[in-house]
């Protein structure tokens, strides 16, 4: 639109400056006629009357011829009677001729009414001047500016057209650019800038395709780097959550969520409370890990906090130690059970020496009771050193496995046990099947003699221990039964435990140590199994060991 209206000003300038030139070429022409008849007036002069002669030129030629004296009387007018003419000593063409030039001059004629073109030519004692009007001009103007008119519009349409066409070649692809290029910074990735024969054009789209591709590149590369760092941050086992400044929660993993019941989204929701206090300490410098009890039931946490960077964020890692604090107490249960347990045999061994040391000074009868006592404390301490070892030995050592014939190998312990069994006044009967498994050998071994152990040692003279193995879904399946004691039924939980005992003198008194069934467990679950025990107080218990039968 724009274009056009330039194109048309352009063509309009063009026509007035043409018609301008034309006008001052033809009023060049005019002029030069104008002289050459005033020469040709001049040069009939004086020969006859000059009034009929200028009054012939004028008639012949159109003109108006005037004669003037150098004092600027009319002398002579071809359309006036000079008697009413005024002086025309102030005329310009005429003061020019006075002066000796070749005077010219436009005006509208006073006595005509008309604008006249005015030649004036010097001659000795007389200025001729020769007038037409310039009607003439504009006459031959009219038609002329017709055809400049026609071909301004053809010139001016020509434009528009071109400009049209131009534009159109330019325009279009240039908007449709521009629509990829918004599209591009809309997040469309997929564009695909079409080329071009326009040489710049051409190379916007190319740059803009470039830019396309890197920035999908770049986009690729961020999003792998951060679905990667997203993959780490989501199998941590630890709760691993970051605050910005200004106590919003920036980022927290899933176990964070786990781990704290549910994830704030500010600092000031964040429980444990001491959490809180440790990110806010973490701002001004370093904080020592802290653990703290948490949920229920209650968990034990161990937080570190630390510092990102000076805009204040703080990364908190929380990791779950319930089980390494409930090993830890084990340990130390079990260090303090065990000391304590061979407290006891060690100060009666040593007691018994004392005493035995004085009977034999005074040759007492008593010495051999007293001699019969250290060794009853020796031989419990060496059972008890025994089951210690075994016990140690099974946790660091992982079972050998190797395929088992369970059967044959219950046989032979319950065979091995027989002798004992029946000085105990009991019957032993044994039923099974050959079933095989996978395991260790010696460490199953263990188990069965002492869940054998204990039915003997709890069961009564006259009673009856009763051993079977058979299979049942996939397991091999061994009950060692007996008519014995019973436990309990609040202990039944409980004697798993190492050092539990329903009754500890009557168990040492037995010479257990409290750590037979919990050696069994340790076998059968570092067997994939399970061992269970159902008993009636006073009519006998049956512990049931399951094993994974092989496949
Ligand atoms: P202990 O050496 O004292 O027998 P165990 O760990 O083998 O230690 O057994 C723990 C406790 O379980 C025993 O002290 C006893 O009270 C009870 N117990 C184990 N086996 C039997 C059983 N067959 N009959 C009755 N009570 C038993």
């Amino acid at each position: 639109m724009t274009g056009g209206i330039v194109a048309l000003a352009l063509v309009l300038l063009m026509m007035g400056m043409v018609e301008r030139s034309v006008r001052s070429i033809w009023l060049a022409d005019l002029d030069e006629h104008l002289v050459d008849l005033g020469e040709s007036v001049a040069a009939g002069l004086g020969v006859g009357d000059d009034d009929a002669w200028i009054t012939e030129v004028s008639n012949r030629t159109g003109v108006r011829v005037t004669l003037i004296a150098p004092d600027g009387l009319v002398v002579a007018d071809s359309h006036e009677e000079e008697a009413e003419l005024e002086n025309h000593g102030d005329r310009p063409e005429v003061v020019a001729a006075l002066r000796g030039e070749v005077g010219q001059a436009t005006r509208l004629s006073e006595s005509s009414g008309f604008a006249q073109r005015y030649v004036a030519l010097p001659f000795p004692g007389l200025v001729v001047r020769v007038s037409t009007p310039t009607s003439v001009i504009e006459d031959r103007l009219s038609d002329t500016r017709r055809v400049i008119a026609m071909a301004g519009v053809t010139v001016a349409a020509l434009a528009i057209g071109l400009l049209v066409l131009t534009s159109r070649r330019l325009v279009r692809p240039l908007e449709r650019l521009a629509a990829q290029a918004e599209a591009v910074a809309a997040g469309d990735l997929t564009v695909v800038p079409e080329r071009s024969s326009v040489t710049e054009l051409d190379q916007m789209a190319v740059a803009l395709g470039s830019i396309v591709r890197d920035l999908g590149g770049r986009i690729d590369e961020a999003e792998q780097a951060s679905s990667t760092l997203e993959a780490v941050l989501a199998s941590l086992p630890q709760a691993t959550l970051l605050f910005s400044g200004d106590d919003t929660l920036v980022y927290a993993n899933p176990a964070a969520g786990e781990m704290l019941g549910r994830v704030p989204e500010l600092l000031a929701s964040l429980v444990p409370l001491q959490l809180q206090e440790m990110i806010r300490s973490a701002r001004s410098g370093s904080v020592a890990p802290q653990e703290m009890e948490h949920g229920l039931p209650a968990r034990w946490l161990r937080a570190v906090a630390s510092r990102v960077d000076d805009s204040g964020r703080v990364v908190l890692i929380v990791s779950d130690v319930t089980e390494r604090a409930r090993l830890e107490a084990m340990r130390r249960d079990f260090v303090a059970n065990a000391s304590h347990e061979l407290k006891t045999p060690v100060a009666t061994a040593i007691a018994s020496a004392e005493a035995l040391q004085i009977a034999l000074s005074r040759d007492d009868p008593s010495a051999e009771r007293f001699a019969a006592r250290v060794s009853a404390s020796a031989r419990h301490l060496e059972r008890l050193v025994a089951d210690l070892l075994d016990l140690s030995r099974l946790e660091q050592e992982s079972p050998v496995l190797a395929p088992v014939d369970l059967g044959a190998l219950v046989v032979e312990e319950t065979e091995g046990a027989r002798q004992r069994v029946e000085d105990n006044g009991l019957t032993l009967s044994v039923e099974t099947i050959p079933v095989t498994i996978s395991g260790d050998d010696a460490a199953l071994r263990t188990a069965i003699r002492n869940l054998i152990d204990n039915a003997v040692r709890h069961t009564a003279a006259g009673g009856s221990i009763y051993v079977r193995v058979g299979s049942s879904d996939g397991f091999a399946v061994v009950d060692v039964a007996d008519t014995g004691e019973g436990i309990p039924t609040a202990d039944l939980d409980r004697v798993f435990e190492r050092f539990y005992r329903v009754d500890t003198a009557r168990s040492r008194e037995t010479g257990g140590t409290g750590l037979g069934l919990a050696i069994v467990r340790h076998v059968v679950e570092g067997h994939g199994g399970r061992v269970s025990v159902t008993s009636e107080l006073g009519q006998g218990s049956t512990f049931t060991v399951e094993l994974p039968l092989r496949p």
